[in-house]
């Protein structure tokens, strides 16, 4: 029976097994998925040691992702993003992808169909990890000029530095400014979660054809995405992304592409109310 679990630490708050869980029970697959709670320590231990425990591959969370990609064979994505978030064994060697980059661009592609025809121009908020992610499907899917908004100017240049001209690293004050020509809004930041602050930006200055995304899914319904909603723009939620990414680790895993339907996003989304982050 094959297993496949999510290690990190500490990694009770983690919804994959309830994705993974609710795939493997609606297609029939003899397959069990768990949690691992495994301290940064003995993580290297803990991965070379995943056949034995008879693992096929594994997700992995905070605060394990760098270590993952230094320690396995990343595809191209992985690298470019600089983290690995699901590990597979393939005849022994132990393969890395990053599956935020699909996650973000088949929920878009879902929820927003043609988003990127002409995609001129696109607003990125933040620069930590899930940004890195996000423009690089961005640069995949020929956006034109991203501009980059962070509060701490050095990170956003260290993402100009790897994805080349395209970034245009913008100062928060500048942000408002850029929505007005932007066809593409997204926050990668965490202002709009659960206990922290909201993030302050007028989405009426957005043309009406513009798309808003946000990454955050605590709550499912952030005030970016309540306020884009109001404005009768085009949406894609945090949550969507999270199921999305999903896809990928359980085709490689169990080798059956699964489906993201609405009865799995209501599972989660239940879940999401009742539990805290
Ligand atoms: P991260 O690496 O810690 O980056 C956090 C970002 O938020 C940084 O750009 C940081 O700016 C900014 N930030 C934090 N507090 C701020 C404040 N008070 N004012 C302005 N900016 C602030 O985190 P991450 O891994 O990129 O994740 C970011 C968010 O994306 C989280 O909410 C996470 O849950 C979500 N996410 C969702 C998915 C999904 O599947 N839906 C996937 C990945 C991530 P500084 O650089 O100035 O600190």
């Amino acid at each position: 029976m094959p297993a496949v679990c999510v290690i990190g630490w500490p990694v009770e708050h983690s919804r994959s097994p309830l994705i993974y869980n609710y795939w493997l029970k609606a297609y029939g697959i003899d397959g069990e998925y768990r949690r691992e709670p495994v301290p940064r320590e003995e993580f290297k231990a803990f991965i070379g040691s995943l056949a034995a425990r008879g693992y096929a591959g594994a997700n992995v969370t905070l605060p394990h992702k760098e270590a993952a990609l230094a320690l396995s064979q990343p595809d191209e994505r992985a690298r470019a993003v600089g983290a690995a978030n699901t590990l597979w064994l393939d005849n022994g060697t132990l393969r890395s992808t990053n599956t935020d980059v699909e996650g973000f661009l088949d929920n878009l592609d879902a929820c927003a169909p043609h988003w990127d025809r002409d995609l001129r121009r696109a607003v990125v908020l933040g620069a930590g990890g899930a940004a890195r992610a996000v423009i690089y499907g961005l640069v995949a899917r020929g956006a034109g000029r991203i501009a980059l908004v962070n509060r701490t100017a050095s990170r956003a240049e260290a993402l100009r530095e790897s994805f080349g001209a395209r970034v245009h690293v913008t100062p928060w004050q500048a942000a408002e400014g850029a929505l007005a020509d932007a066809d593409l809004l997204v926050n990668t930041t965490t202002l709009g979660m659960q206990d922290q602050p909201a993030l302050a930006l007028d989405v009426s200055r957005l043309p009406d054809h513009a798309v808003v995304a946000d990454l955050v899914y605590v709550p499912v319904v952030t005030p970016l995405i309540a306020a884009a909603e109001k404005r009768r723009l085009r949406t894609a939620d945090g949550l969507g992304m999270l199921l999305h990414q999903a896809v990928r680790g359980f085709t490689l895993w169990f080798g059956t592409k699964p489906a993201v339907t609405p009865e799995l996003r209501g599972l989660v989304e239940a879940d999401l109310r009742t539990s805290r982050t």
